[in-house]
């Protein structure tokens, strides 16, 4: 995100980020992944977005100021015409930031890679809308285990075979690990007593490891890491969930202790790899969250300056997990509920809210209260010191510009 334009500083000072909706156009999947609820073999509901709801509510988007939309699912793509259609749409009027992501069932349709010409059109069509972000999922550096987990034979040589075409194309594609036990391969147990913390740190640090090499072997020039997500964390026990993307499978159940090492792996790992392929993921936001500490965490932004929309019924709310406050279909009334409330949640670690809730939420504090903030350690001084080296790495990477190389 870049910040040339007044709207957008104004937005940081005045509280918030620039605004983001992450609208759900369908909960259908083609895809098996355990970690997730919306999985094709899970008996839930299943809704779609109509085209005429859909482009409303990008007419509000851009009306309201918003400037990053994620089109995402399920699995969006599998609704491509449209899919293709809205980006457009959405281009046209004006929304900046526009980004969508896959499973990549197309890359490998019959259980084995697809055809350079099938995917070249593919990436041809894409690459001629307003998308500036698109990611595709990767569990694990092993490809066997990855195609498992997703039952998608065949796509990881159909996304080894896709990425140069894209990149012709001006694409540049980022790899999207979702944090779970197999992203090594072979699960890696629960953590023991205290005395088993080194073995299962070291175990995350050796499976991040293994997932960045393999995902600069795939050829990806960027990649991005979601946290986990499980409907059994004790933060989201109150909440009905709306956005389908959490699991209660022991895959992504973490434990607060578990959580705390996997941050810091991350963490640890991250600087290996920075030079040879750009990652999204901010090392201060990790390492608050390793903290397991709630007062270093900022309030997140959403239903304030982010909102999710449900495939349900085409309504606002304030994330995918606070299903119990509905804000209705009109994203300016909801916008002046958020503007009463405030925010004040850090119930989850969404890394889509997460990591700019507390990258705006330092900056903002910094200049805003800052003897506060050291009270409530949040200038803690390593913090403080990754957080300027995130917003450097940042912008030498154009705020992860899609579509440019490096
Ligand atoms: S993680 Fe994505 S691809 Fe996998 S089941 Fe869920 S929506 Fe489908
Ligand atoms: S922390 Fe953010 S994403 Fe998580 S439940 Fe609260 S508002 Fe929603």
């Amino acid at each position: 995100m870049t910040f040339r334009n007044p709207p957008d500083l104004r937005a940081i000072f005045s509280g918030g980020s620039p605004g983001q909706v992450v609208i759900q156009i369908t909960n259908y999947c083609n895809a098996a992944c355990p970690q997730c609820g919306m999985r094709k073999t899970a008996s839930i509901k299943r809704h779609q977005l109509d085209d005429l709801r859909l482009r409303k509510i990008l007419d509000q988007c851009s009306r309201n100021g918003i400037a990053a939309v994620s089109l995402t699912g399920g699995e969006p793509f599998i609704r491509l015409l449209e899919l293709l259609d809205l980006l457009n749409y959405a281009a046209h009027w004006g929304i900046r930031y526009l980004r969508s992501g896959t499973n990549g069932y197309m890359f490998a349709p019959e259980g084995k890679a697809a055809g350079i010409e099938e995917i070249g059109s593919f990436a041809k069509a894409l690459s001629a809308t307003g998308i500036r972000n698109f990611w595709i999922s990767l569990d694990s550096a092993d490809t066997r285990t990855h195609e498992t987990m997703r039952g998608l034979p065949g796509v990881v040589e159909g996304i080894r075979r896709a990425l140069p075409l894209f990149h012709a194309q001006g694409l540049y594609l980022a790899a999207n690990l979702g944090i779970n036990r197999n992203v090594a391969g072979a699960s890696i147990p629960p953590l023991g007593d205290p005395a088993d913390e080194p073995r299962f740190f070291e175990a995350f640090m050796a499976g991040f490891t293994a997932f960045f090499a393999k995902a600069v072997d795939l050829g990806f020039t960027t990649a991005n890491v979601c946290y986990p997500m499980s409907s059994v964390q004790a933060g989201l026990a109150d909440e009905r969930p709306v956005y389908g993307a959490i699991s209660g499978d022991p895959v992504v159940d973490f434990s607060p202790a578990e959580l705390r090492l996997v941050f810091k792996a991350l963490l640890e790992v991250i600087p290996g790899f920075r030079n040879r392929i750009r990652i999204f993921t901010p090392r201060s936001v990790l390492y608050a969250l390793s903290q397991g500490d709630a007062s270093f965490l900022f309030p997140c932004l959403g239903g304030y300056a982010y909102f999710f929309v449900d495939c349900k019924d085409g309504h606002f709310y304030p994330c995918g997990y606070r299903g119990n406050e509905d804000m209705g279909e009109d994203l300016e009334k909801a916008k002046a509920q958020g503007r009463r409330r405030k925010p004040f949640c850090a119930k989850c670690h969404w890394e889509c809210f997460r990591d700019p809730s507390q990258l705006f939420g330092l900056a903002r504090y910094m200049i805003r209260h800052p003897v506060l903030c050291f009270i409530k350690k949040r200038l803690d001084p390593r913090m403080l010191k990754l957080w300027f080296a995130d917003m450097g790495y940042y912008i030498r990477n154009n705020f992860f510009d899609g579509r440019r190389p490096g």
